[in-house]
């Protein structure tokens, strides 16, 4: 049988290769100039620092002045719903502590030991969370939240829908955290 294969002569197959290595290049050099896709925060259930983000952000209605009862409702929200949130994990955390073997092993009681350590310091921060969350729901309740604690500015929206517990500004916080640097370091 004879073959009715056309054969394609080699230098335009060189000559393909080439124009396709050169725009596997030139698209290559495109992605890698194009900005990095930003995923959109997710909502998580063990991220500790984003708090519930199933919360849609306020929409702001217009000329709608600061701290509505709107705005006051809609932060309250938030909070609570991190509050039981954290709670859970407080649980967790409790249940994972209880959960305690006498290892024979050296090794096994220092690994044992480290992730017991690791549950103390979470467990603290989460002590430490909840009691900023139920500082900024009390808050709420006598009309102080959404104001700086140091110079009575406003927080502003945007800023506490990204920290629901801040109790300053941005100014006084990047102050405050220079000298908490200065006074460390
Ligand atoms: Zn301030």
């Amino acid at each position: 049988m004879a073959t009715t294969k056309k054969i394609t002569p080699k230098p335009k197959i060189a000559q393909q290769k080439h124009i396709m290595e050169k725009t596997i290049k030139k698209s290559s050099a495109k992605t890698s100039q194009s900005p990095k896709k930003i995923e959109p925060t997710k909502k998580s259930n063990t991220s500790l620092s984003v708090g519930p983000l199933g919360v849609k952000p306020y929409e702001l209605k217009k000329n709608e002045s600061y701290m509505t009862d709107g705005q006051l409702r809609h932060f309250e929200e938030i909070l609570n719903l991190w509050k039981q949130q954290l709670m859970q994990e407080v649980d967790r955390t409790i249940y994972d502590l209880q959960d305690v073997t006498n290892y024979s092993d050296p090794v096994d009681r220092a690994s044992q030991e480290e992730e017991f350590n690791v549950r103390l310091r979470e467990r603290d921060r989460e002590r430490k969370l909840l009691k900023k969350i139920d500082e900024a729901l009390a808050s709420i309740q006598n009309g102080d939240y959404g104001y700086c604690d140091e110079c009575g500015a406003e927080i502003g929206i945007r800023r506490l829908e990204a920290r629901p517990t801040a109790t300053q500004c941005i100014e006084c916080k990047t102050i405050a955290e220079i000298r908490e640097k200065q006074i460390g370091g």
